[in-house]
């Protein structure tokens, strides 16, 4: 049999034996187990928002032998590289960054100036859903920092879970979280966030398609405004048996909501 079928049947008994227990696991539980599980086979998946920030400071706390991954679009803006450098040096880890097979200028011969303008679905394809699915072929699984009070089609997400869009484990340790969970976590513990929280950008990603949010505006409204597009496709659930792509991270800062790509 196709080894890559062999593995997947193998993650799916095992998901059938721990999903249901896992539901009542801490997200300290939950990290353990999925280190103790899949080894340097797993990584957590961060934006560097932060709720990601919660599960880097957590994992720091319980062992040394953990990954992060980023997917650098190449366009993040200059407080997030910073933000970067600042975990490195703070919890001691290299994080590893993912990128698109095409540079911007790249991109902008093949596809033309500024295609964030024409067609913002495509260019997420192209430098945040293509690298993260050609980076979780390297896993057996994946840790994100999704919440099910985030959005809709997260509602139903479990602690541990089969991801089918990608083929392979996906491990939520905080899905049950709530944003006051998240910032009482990130201001008890000391943990680094970006700066441009702090300046009314609930959500951050790109430089181009985010922008600060006004008093009363949805916290989403500060991304692809003027599009329709809300979420870049990395955490979008498909029928099992189809392929799909990513999503973003829902954040929410003093009781506002907040995504992240
Ligand atoms: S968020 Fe904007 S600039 Fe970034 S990849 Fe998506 S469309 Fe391109």
């Amino acid at each position: 049999m196709n080894p890559q079928i062999i593995k997947n049947v193998s993650s799916r008994e095992l998901i059938a034996d721990v999903q249901a227990a896992a539901e009542s696991w801490s997200p300290q539980r939950t990290l353990t187990w999925a280190i103790e599980t899949f080894g340097n086979r797993v990584a957590i998946s961060s934006a560097c928002g932060v709720e990601g920030m919660v599960l880097i400071d957590m994992a720091s706390r319980l062992r040394q032998d953990f990954r992060v991954f980023t997917i650098d679009t190449e366009f993040l803006f200059p407080e997030t590289y910073n933000l970067m450098d600042r975990i490195e040096g703070k919890y001691g880890i290299t994080i590893e960054k993912v990128y698109s097979v095409l540079s911007p200028e790249e991109q902008e011969l093949e596809h033309g100036a500024a295609l964030w303008t024409q067609d913002p679905d495509l260019c997420c394809n192209l430098r945040k859903v293509e690298p993260l699915r050609r980076k979780l072929g390297e896993l057996d699984a994946w840790m994100t920092s999704i919440r099910r009070d985030q959005t809709s089609a997260r509602s139903g997400a479990h602690r541990i879970e089969w991801d089918a869009k990608f083929g392979l484990v996906k491990i939520n340790p905080i899905v049950d979280w709530n944003a006051k969970q998240v910032w009482r976590y990130i201001h008890d513990h000391d943990v680094p966030y970006n700066a441009l929280h702090d300046q009314d950008y609930p959500s951050i990603g790109c430089m181009q398609c985010t922008r600060a949010v006004g008093p009363g505006e949805d916290p989403r409204a500060g991304r692809w405004a003027g599009f329709a597009k809300t979420e870049c496709g990395l955490h979008v659930i498909e029928p099992a048996g189809t392929s799909s792509n990513g999503t973003p991270d829902a954040l929410v800062r003093g009781g506002s909501a907040t995504v992240l790509s």
